[in-house]
């Protein structure tokens, strides 16, 4: 008998779906529900670096997800001039082991589709534009009210409701995601026969000018500024704002240039981090994925650290007799700290970036390397 029988994911994303999945395939009965009211039809893409795909193999989404994305072994680095000339070809860890690409690219609306297609295959109840309300708990369960009215009672919620978690409130956590002090443009663009991996451009214009290509046809850019006040453009300013930007750099940019619309999807996000020190639960339930841990995206881990969070909390819980804050506090401890060097890692990128650090002193591939080899071992 798994520690529970009864478990509501709070949150269909990343986290949420492969905890659902991992734990519906060994027969818990598993409820997500998800504030959207269904995937969003656009966004942008998504970089999966090769221990999330470890994790996605695991999940049996392997063959959807590697035919709809881009997957390749090197990044490229540009230099900010007019030709965008290429000064270094790196080839990629392949984190996730040797018979995985190092890297995919793809549009994040998929691989959302697919992973919660996947949870409801595997027998998880997935319910859209549901949030929970409230949550009261005692010794033996958690009784739960939901927005639409119903109510329930489950042996765990998992609070997998993202960087501004309302289950990480609720718990009365006091662990506030911070700005890092950069924003990000992001376009959803046709790709160039010429972008067969991602190139980073540091400097010039913007901090950073990167691409990742997420499929035959398409890739998404991103130009990586101080972080400041967009909101209140609309989408032909953002539009404007993205190629003006985007000016400064050549090679591929001229492509990507002209290869933006008016109805080009586009987004501005700031860069924000957090880590709850551990234990990550109260009673009975718990947090995973951004919810307990998020980091810019300045080497591509926030995603995979969330699937590996899934991971270890369902090997947990379906290897142990009974949940109690003994199992809890091994499911933090276990993850905890290797988070917590991933989100510092990619947080002093941004740092030394901001801080104009010489590059003698800011040893960014040093640092990936040191990643690198960490998110290698199974978490
Ligand atoms: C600009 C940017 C670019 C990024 N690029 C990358 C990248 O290339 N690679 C990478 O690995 N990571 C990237 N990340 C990080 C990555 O997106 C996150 O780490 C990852 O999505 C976290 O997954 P999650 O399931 O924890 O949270 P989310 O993906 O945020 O999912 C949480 C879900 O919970 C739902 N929800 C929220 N509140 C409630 C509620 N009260 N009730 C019910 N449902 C709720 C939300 O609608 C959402 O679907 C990026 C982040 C940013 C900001």
């Amino acid at each position: 008998m798994p520690a529970v029988r009864t478990v509501l994911i709070v949150g269909g994303g990343a986290a949420g779906c492969a905890t659902a999945i991992l734990l519906a395939e060994a027969g818990v009965q598993v409820e997500i529900v998800e504030s959207r009211p269904d995937v969003p039809a656009v966004g942008s893409g998504i970089t999966l670096q090769g221990n999330a795909l470890r994790v996605l193999r695991d999940l049996g989404v392997w063959e959807p997800v590697s035919a709809a994305g881009y997957a390749f072994d090197a990044l490229g680095i540009r230099a900010p001039d007019p030709a965008g000339t290429v000064v270094a070809e790196i080839p990629d860890v392949r984190t996730g082991g040797p018979d995985l690409p190092a890297t995919l690219g793809m549009p994040r609306p998929v691989l959302a589709r697919v992973l919660l297609d996947r949870a409801a295959e595997v027998g998880a109840k997935v319910r859209f534009g549901v949030s929970p309300t409230a949550l009261r708990q005692d010794d033996a369960g958690v009784d739960v009210t939901f927005s639409d009215g119903a109510d329930g009672r489950y042996d765990l919620v998992v609070g997998a409701d993202g960087i501004h978690s309302w289950t990480r409130r609720e718990l009365g956590i006091d662990a506030e995601p911070v700005s890092t002090g950069m924003g990000i443009w992001r376009v959803y663009v046709p790709r160039p026969a010429d972008v067969v991996r991602t190139d980073l451009t540091y400097g010039g214009r913007c901090y950073i000018a990167g691409y990742c290509p997420t499929g035959e046809d398409t890739m998404y850019a991103y130009l990586v500024e101080d972080v400041q006040d967009r909101s209140g453009l609309d989408q032909a300013e953002q539009i404007a704002v993205f190629r003006e930007l985007a000016g400064a750099y050549g090679g591929p940019w001229d492509d990507v240039r002209a290869g933006l619309t008016d109805d080009t999807p586009v987004n501005y996000a700031r860069f924000e981090s957090h880590v709850v020190d551990g234990p990550w639960h109260r009673g009975r339930v718990v947090l995973a994925g951004d919810a307990a841990h998020s980091c810019p995206p300045t080497i591509a881990q926030g995603a995979a650290q969330g699937f590996e969070d899934a991971v270890v909390l369902a090997e947990l819980l379906l290897g142990a007799g009974r949940v109690d804050d003994d199992l809890l506090d091994r499911y933090a401890a276990r993850r905890c700290a290797r988070a917590r060097e991933v989100v510092d890692a990619s947080v002093q990128i941004g740092r030394w970036m901001l801080d104009h650090t010489p590059p003698a002193e800011a040893d960014v591939p040093g640092l990936m390397r040191r990643v690198s080899t960490l998110v290698t071992e199974r978490p």
